[in-house]
This record gives structure tokens, C-alpha cells and sequence, in this order.
């Protein structure tokens, strides 16, 4: 659908200017009629499609500015639909991050020790429990004011 209507003004007004071309110069016209003049058609359905033919650029006309207003009314919609799913994606990706900095805080409340407590083993980095057995490292909370 996107792809149908991408290029519907240019595309649109070409389509536009070349039956308004036809329509003015009688062009398509006098190309068309001769062919059912020398069919055997006659009377009502002759005049019908007389009629048809002359008036065939208006239709087009009106086909083509129906297309433009179609067009455009769709690629509104389909850049807000585009907007919106893309500001869903950045709201989901700002409340991880913001998630990741809560817990970072947190974690930056505590004084923690280099070695556990319980076992003796080496804090791993950003671990507020001792990854060997479990035990807490936390020595106590800082204060407020000296972050
Ligand atoms: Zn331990």
C-alpha cells in the first residue's frame, strides 16, 4: 500500500496534465472514434460510447485527483503509525535504562567488601553478595551526602 501511493501528487498531476492535454486537443478523440465510426454500432450504444470517449480525460482526471487525495490521506496515517511505533520503541528502551540507573543507584548506596566476610574470596565487581557462598557484602550504607 505505501508503496502504491508513495509517488501519488507527481504521479497524480502528471496523469492530470497529459487528460487535460487530450481533453483540450481532441487528440484521443479523434484517434478513438474512427475506430467504432467504421464498426457496425449504432444508434443508443453508439452515442453511449461516443459520449464515453469524449468525456474519457475528465474521468481520468477525476480517477487521478481521487488518487492524490488517497495517496496523501494514507502516507499521513502511515508516518504517524510509523511515528507512533517508533516512540513506543524509544519509551521501551528509556524504561531499561532507566530500570539499569535505579539499580545502579542503588547498588552505589552501599558500601561493599573487597573480601567476603564468611569465605574470605574476592568481591566480584558490581556484586553486592559474595559469588562463592552467597554471603552479604555489604559493610553498610553510605550517607546521603557524601555520594
Ligand atoms: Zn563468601
Amino acid at each position: 500500500m505505501e508503496k502504491l501511493f508513495r509517488h501519488s501528487l507527481p504521479v497524480g498531476i502528471a496523469g492530470i496534465v497529459v487528460n487535460i492535454f487530450l481533453f483540450v486537443t481532441n487528440l484521443y478523440y479523434e484517434l478513438v472514434v474512427p475506430v467504432i465510426e467504421n464498426s457496425s454500432l449504432e444508434g443508443a450504444v453508439f452515442h453511449f460510447l461516443d459520449a464515453l470517449i469524449f468525456y474519457t480525460p475528465v474521468i481520468f482526471m477525476v480517477l487521478f485527483a481521487a488518487y492524490i487525495v488517497a495517496g496523501q490521506l494514507y502516507m499521513k496515517k502511515f508516518h504517524v503509525r510509523k511515528e507512533v511505533t517508533e516512540t513506543e520503541k524509544l519509551m521501551v528502551k528509556n524504561a531499561a535504562v532507566q530500570e539499569a540507573l535505579n539499580e545502579k543507584a542503588e547498588f552505589l548506596k552501599y558500601e561493599y567488601y573487597t573480601n567476603c566476610p564468611n569465605c574470605g574470596s574476592v568481591r566480584v565487581e558490581n556484586t553486592s553478595v559474595c559469588s562463592f557462598c552467597g554471603a552479604s557484602l555489604v559493610i553498610r550504607k553510605r550517607d546521603e551526602e557524601s555520594n
